[in-house]
C-alpha cells in the first residue's frame, strides 16, 4: 500500500529528547571526559609513532567529533525550528560556547599533523585507509595555519566575533515583516510569503512584493551593509593578512579543493553567457506582452494561473521520479519521510528557505523546508532530498570524509531536480504546461547559475573595495553596476534593488559560496546530457561519484568519471544545454492578441 504524506514537524528524537534532557546532560560531561583522555594521547603524537597507535589516535578523535556533531546538530535544528525561542537561542549560544572549548582542547592534533615533515605524513597516510584524503586535505591548510596559541585566540573571539555577527544577523532579518496590500487587505508575511508574491501572476503585486522586501532591508541597509563590511575586513584579516592566502576568495578555493583557476575558468565562463539569459529575458518579455522585462517579472509566471501541488502529492511525485532512475535511491529519500526527520510546515519565526543536514554517517539527515505547493516548493523538495541521498550513498566513509566537498555538494541535489522535471515533462500531455515546464527549468538555471555567479562576482568586488576603504553606498551602487552587466538593456532595474545583495545571507555566513550553485549546476547539466546519451551505462559513473563523499579531491573524482573541469569547453557544454532549450522556447508561437 503507497504511504501519504502530510505536512509536519520534524522529531529530533534520534539526537537527543530535548535540550534540557538528562541524555543531553550525558552528553555534555560524556564529550568532556573523551576530550580529556584524547588530551592523554598529545605525547604520544612523534614523527616516529607505529601506524596503528596513530590510527587508534584518530579513531578516538572521529568518536568524540561525532558525539558533538550530535549536540551541536541538536542546537541548530532546535534553533531553526523557531529562531524567535530564547531557550533555543541560549541552548545555541551555550553549545558554541561549549564546542570551541572542546575544539581549543582537540586542536594540537590537527596542529601537529599540519607541521609534520613529508616523510613521516606520507608513511602515516600511506596506511590511514579511509581517513587518507581528509589528512592530506587538513596538510593543504599547512602554509596557512597559525600557532597553536594564536589559532585558539582567533577561535575564542570568533564565538563573540563573526560567529555572534552572523547570528545576529540571522536573529534581525529573520523576524522582519513585510506588509503588503492583497486583495484590498493589508497582510504582514515572512519573507518566504512576501516571495511567492514576487512570482505572482499580477505584475503590480510583484512589483510591490519586491518593492516592499527591499524597503524593509533598504531602510536597515546601512546598517547590514555595516555588518557585511565587518565580516569582509574579518574574512581578510585573518584569510589573507594572518594567513597568507593570495586573495579573499582563494581562502574558499582551497577549502573545497579546487584549483583558483578552475574557479576563474567557470566564472568567466558565466559571464561571457549572460546574453544567453539576456535573450531569454527578451523571450519571457514577448510572452507576457511587455515592451521590456522589469526585474520584478524575471520570475514572473507565463500563464494565468499557477499550478498548485498537494503535499502528499509533490512528496509522491518526488519519489516516484526517483524510483525511475534508481530504486535504491527512492528507498533512500522514503526513510527522511519515514523517520520523521523532515519539517515541511511554514511557521512564523521557523529559518527560512530550505536545507538538508547531515550529522554522520550512521543517521538519517534532517531536511527543512517551507512548503506552500508551488512547483518551485516541490523542486526545493526533490533538491534537499537529493542532499539527504548523497550522504546516505557516501555512509559507508567515516564522519571525516563522507561530506562532499561544497561544488559536488550540489550534484545529487541538481540531478535530482532534474529527474523531477524531467518526469514532469514526460508525464504531461498539456503543451502549456509543458512549455511552462521550459520556462521553469530555464528560470531556475537563471537562479542557480547566472545569479549566483554574478554574486560570486559582486563579492569579488565588494571584499576589493572594501579593503580600498569604500563605504556601504559605494557597495549599493557596485551592486546596481552588477545587476546591469547581467541584465544588459533588456531588463529594467529598479533602484531599491540596489539593497539586494544584503538580503543575501550566504555572502554573509559563508563567503564566496555561492559559485557552487553554478558549479554544481553547470556540472549536472553535463552530466545529465550524458545519461541522456548513455542511458543504463551512465548510472553507475554517477552512483561512483556520489559514493565518493569527500573522501577525494573533487576534480580527481570528476576525472575518474571522465571529466576535465579545467577546461572553458566543459563549461560551455552546460550553457549549451540551456541553448537548446531556449531555442525550443523561441520556436513556439508567441500568441498575439
Ligand atoms: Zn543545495
Amino acid at each position: 500500500m503507497r504511504a501519504t504524506y502530510t505536512q509536519t514537524r520534524w522529531s529530533l528524537a534520534d539526537l537527543f529528547s530535548s535540550h534540557d534532557s538528562p541524555e543531553m546532560k550525558e552528553a555534555f560531561a560524556d564529550l568532556e571526559s573523551q576530550v580529556a583522555d584524547f588530551e592523554r594521547r598529545r605525547e604520544q603524537l612523534a614523527a616516529d609513532i607505529s601506524p596503528g597507535d596513530f590510527l587508534a589516535i584518530v579513531d578516538e578523535l572521529e568518536q568524540l567529533t561525532q558525539l558533538g556533531y550530535r549536540i551541536y546538530g541538536f542546537a541548530s535544528l532546535y534553533f531553526s525550528e523557531d529562531t524567535q525561542n530564547q531557550a533555543a537561542q541560549t541552548f545555541l549560544a551555550q553549545v558554541e560556547q561549549f564546542m570551541a572549548s572542546m575544539q581549543n582542547r582537540t586542536l594540537f592534533f590537527s596542529l601537529w599533523w599540519k607541521e609534520l615533515e613529508e616523510e613521516p605524513a606520507g608513511r602515516l597516510m600511506a596506511a590511514a585507509g579511509e581517513y587518507r584524503y581528509w589528512l592530506e586535505e587538513m596538510r593543504h591548510f599547512k602554509p596557512h595555519t597559525l600557532s597553536e596559541a594564536e589559532e585558539k585566540i582567533i577561535n575564542v573571539k570568533n564565538v563573540t566575533g563573526s560567529s555572534a555577527l552572523s547570528n545576529l544577523y540571522d536573529a534581525m532579518t529573520n523576524r522582519y515583516v513585510f506588509k503588503l496590500e492583497v486583495d484590498g487587505e493589508v497582510r504582514e508575511l515572512t519573507r518566504g510569503e512576501v516571495m511567492v508574491y514576487a512570482r505572482h501572476h499580477d505584475p503590480d503585486l510583484r512589483l510591490r512584493a519586491y518593492q516592499e522586501l527591499y524597503r524593509v532591508y533598504g531602510d536597515d541597509g546601512a546598517i547590514l551593509g555595516q555588518m557585511y563590511q565587518t565580516l569582509v575586513r574579518d574574512w581578510r584579516n585573518e584569510q589573507v593578512d594572518l594567513r597568507r592566502f593570495s586573495g579573499p576568495i582563494a581562502a574558499r578555493n582551497l577549502m573545497n579543493d579546487i584549483p583558483d583557476q578552475v574557479v576563474d575558468t567557470l566564472l568567466e565562463v558565466c559571464k561571457r553567457n549572460a546574453p544567453l539569459f539576456q535573450r531569454f529575458f527578451a523571450l519571457k518579455a514577448r510572452w507576457l506582452g511587455m515592451e521590456r522585462l522589469r526585474r520584478y517579472d524575471i520570475y514572473a509566471p507565463v500563464v494565468k494561473a499557477e499550478k498548485k501541488y498537494p503535499y502528499d502529492q509533490a512528496a509522491q511525485m518526488v519519489l516516484d521520479s526517483f524510483r525511475d532512475f534508481d530504486p535504491r535511491i527512492a528507498d533512500l529519500a522514503e526513510r527522511v519521510f519515514s523517520e520523521n526527520h523532515l519539517d515541511s510546515q511554514v511557521r512564523k519565526g521557523k529559518r527560512g528557505g530550505a536545507f538538508c543536514s547531515s550529522l554522520s554517517p550512521g543517521l538519517t539527515p534532517w531536511v527543512l523546508l517551507n512548503y506552500q505547493g508551488q512547483a518551485n516548493d516541490v523542486a526545493t523538495m526533490a533538491h534537499e532530498l537529493g542532499h539527504a541521498i548523497h550522504s546516505m550513498l557516501a555512509s559507508d566513509h567515516s564522519l571525516f570524509t563522507f561530506h562532499a566537498s561544497l561544488p559536488l555538494a550540489e550534484t545529487a541535489s541538481t540531478f535530482g531536480e532534474m529527474m523531477l522535471i524531467d518526469r514532469l515533462l514526460a508525464d504531461e500531455s498539456d503543451e502549456h504546461v509543458r512549455r511552462d515546464l521550459l520556462f521553469r527549468q530555464m528560470d531556475d538555471a537563471y537562479a542557480t547559475i547566472m545569479r549566483q555567479a554574478f554574486f560570486a562576482l559582486f563579492e569579488r568586488q565588494a571584499h576589493e573595495l572594501t579593503r580600498q576603504g569604500a563605504a556601504v553606498d559605494d557597495l549599493a551602487a557596485a551592486y546596481q553596476e552588477n545587476l546591469r552587466d547581467q541584465l544588459g538593456e533588456t531588463v529594467e532595474i529598479g533602484e531599491e534593488f540596489k539593497w539586494e545583495w544584503v538580503s543575501i545571507s550566504h555572502i554573509y555566513q559563508v563567503p564566496f559560496y555561492v559559485y557552487a550553485y553554478a558549479f554544481g549546476q553547470l556540472l549536472v547539466l553535463a552530466l545529465y546530457s550524458q545519461f541522456k546519451a548513455e542511458g543504463e551505462a551512465f548510472k553507475p559513473r554517477y552512483i561512483k561519484i556520489l559514493a565518493a563523499g569527500g573522501s577525494e579531491a573533487p576534480v580527481r573524482v570528476l576525472a575518474a568519471a571522465g571529466i576535465d573541469v579545467s577546461q572553458a569547453t566543459f563549461w560551455q557544454g552546460g550553457f549549451d544545454v540551456l541553448e537548446d532549450m531556449l531555442d525550443q522556447l523561441e520556436a513556439i508561437p508567441v500568441p498575439t492578441d
